[in-house]
């Protein structure tokens, strides 16, 4: 096993930024591709479901709903904005609940993926981003390649972020490498959780079936897939406000799937900032919780940026 840097630089002493060891490489593929699969497998069993005359129901609605929203914050506020980018300070225990939501989604162990995202942010839209669709040319048929690429292709092709070079904050604190090392026991609580519910409310064993196809499968797909949305549209369609050294966009209707993720130009231009919503008019429901933790004193220190620094970095045109 050896370290290098992503970029093909030479490494900086001791630590590289990712790991060239394949059968990790192998296992972090496999992972995605076993995670995408049972995504699919949801859709289908639903479909089969439907034809076996078991129409989808409110309570299958009321599950996947839940469990999407919980989860997908899991990810948003726990993962991305809070881990990946100490965008706000949280308790001890929010932090954990934060950690295993995300944990739920399978996108893997929450150190692996600010790792990634960290390396992401590094090189992003320039060669070492691990799911830039930008970087495979500018033909019709290469920006599809590229929006391929940055939407699924990459979860089975990425480098293995060096978690000693990004994510050392992380390493030290005890309590998360707990729940880190726990990572498939979060996920099948992700599963069972809502297969125990719907079973509970319904009363039957085929009510705790439909539970784990809504709130456990096909809520993995949607969570999948808004992630993919952010890794791909969301460096390839919408308005570009701010200056950010790279391609993202800011686009309403990838935000609101996305729990507010969707304002990505902002995001890259100012990546600390807790809420996403610049203009009153930009929702960000990730950005609404936050607020919200904070209104129960379970979240402080929300860095936002001055409207001096806003403008600083506003740009003229779309
Ligand atoms: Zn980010
Ligand atoms: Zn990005």
């Amino acid at each position: 096993m050896s370290v290098t840097d992503s970029a093909g630089a030479p490494r900086r002493g001791k630590i590289g930024r990712v790991i060239n060891d394949r059968r990790l490489r192998r296992s972090q593929h496999l992972h995605s591709a076993v995670a995408t699969l049972a995504g699919i497998a949801g859709l289908l069993a639903a479909s089969l479901l439907a034809i076996l005359d078991r129409p989808v129901s409110a309570l299958d609605l009321g599950i996947f709903a839940g469990f999407f929203l919980a989860i997908g914050l899991g990810v948003t506020v726990g993962f991305h904005r809070h881990f990946a980018h100490r965008a706000f300070q949280a308790t001890p225990a929010t932090r954990a609940a934060l950690a295993i939501l995300g944990c739920m989604a399978a996108q893997g162990p929450v150190v692996f993926w600010v790792a990634l995202h960290r390396l992401h942010h590094e090189f992003s839209d320039r060669p070492g981003d691990p799911h830039s669709p930008n970087l495979a040319g500018s033909s019709a048929f290469q920006r599809i390649k590229g929006l391929l690429h940055a939407y699924i292709g990459w979860t089975v092709r990425h480098p293995v972020p060096n978690a000693n070079y990004y994510a050392r904050d992380l390493l030290a604190d005890r309590r998360l490498m707990w729940i880190n090392r726990r990572y498939y026991a979060w996920i099948a609580l992700g599963l069972v959780l809502p297969a125990a519910l719907s079973g509970l409310i319904a009363q039957s064993a085929l009510g705790a079936a439909e539970g784990l196809v809504w709130g456990g499968l096909i809520r993995l797909f949607a969570v999948h897939n808004i992630i993919w949305w952010i890794t791909s549209l969301a460096h390839a369609a919408g308005r570009r406000d701010y200056l950010s050294g790279d391609r993202s966009t800011n686009n309403i209707w990838i935000a609101l799937p996305t729990l507010g993720e969707g304002w990505h130009n902002n995001h890259h231009g100012f990546p600390r900032a807790a809420v996403l919503s610049f203009e009153w008019w930009q929702i960000d429901i990730s950005g609404l919780v936050i607020r919200l933790l904070e209104r129960c004193g379970l979240a402080w220190d929300i860095h936002a940026p001055t409207p001096a620094a806003l403008a600083a970095r506003r740009r003229g045109e779309a």
